[in-house]
């Protein structure tokens, strides 16, 4: 069995399309997607119909979760909320329904899906240390973890002698029968960890293998779009930096 783990979409249509070419070519028998499928970009219907479409599983993020109203968005910075805003002027209720009727977490073979953290998947905590995986590790009881949310694509090992480690994640990694560990699977639609290709990630469970692919997809295609609707400028230019 081979999945397909994508996140963080966030209204990229041209980013999520080459990504589910890949996902075809590769033959993968189940796309999961780790929410967020809008907020900050320019097509979220047409992301939430291909999602709908295209994806055997789909849990929710904060973005979709403000956008229907469920989660507070004072904290959000403003140009996150101004996307958001706009999102919602936008988004058809059909598409609005689909978000709310998503799940916080599902689970697939050996591991657990969140779009945060295992404790509470809906307070849209973020893992970046050592010290945040330690804490998930008890709240989860599977080999695995799968996350997305902050947007840098990481893995924290834990390995038999309860050490954890911590490290950006870049191509193929793999895990003995007795490790465990929590992979963030990056972006999609507005990766930050300086590469600006979208992320696609591929999980083996009888192999204890995943890897990261990286795809380079239409950028300047989204930009324009996000200038046409007078998206802010920032969340535009970033897509260029992967930051
Ligand atoms: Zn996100």
């Amino acid at each position: 069995m081979r999945y397909a783990i994508i996140s963080d979409i966030h209204s990229n249509l041209p980013a999520l399309k080459v990504v589910l070419e890949r996902i075809e070519d590769l033959q993968c028998d189940r796309v999961i997607c780790l929410g967020d499928i809008v907020g900050y970009g320019p097509f979220p219907n047409e992301c939430c119909d291909l999602i709908q479409e295209r994806a055997d599983m789909v849990i929710v993020g904060n973005h979709d979760h403000a956008v229907i109203g469920q989660t507070d968005i004072s904290y959000f910075n403003t140009y996150a909320r101004r996307a958001i805003e706009w999102t919602r002027t936008m988004l058809s209720e059909m598409n609005k329904n689909y978000l709310f009727g998503l799940p916080a977490k599902v689970d697939i073979e050996k591991a657990c899906c969140v779009h945060s953290t295992p404790e509470e998947p809906l307070e849209w905590h973020y893992i970046m240390s050592s010290r945040d995986a330690a804490i998930s590790f008890n709240y989860f009881e599977q080999q695995v973890c799968f996350i997305g949310h902050s947007h840098v694509p990481l893995i924290a090992k834990k390995n038999t002698d309860q050490k954890i480690n911590v490290s950006l994640l870049i191509g193929t990694v793999e895990w003995s029968e007795d490790e465990r560990c929590i992979i963030n699977v990056g972006s999609v639609g507005q990766p930050r960890d300086g590469n600006p290709d979208a992320c696609l990630g591929v999980y083996e469970p009888a192999q204890n293998r995943f890897t990261l692919e990286r795809i380079e997809y239409e950028i300047t295609e989204t930009q324009k779009k996000m200038r046409e609707y007078s998206l802010p400028g920032f969340l535009i230019s970033r897509l260029s930096w992967g930051k």
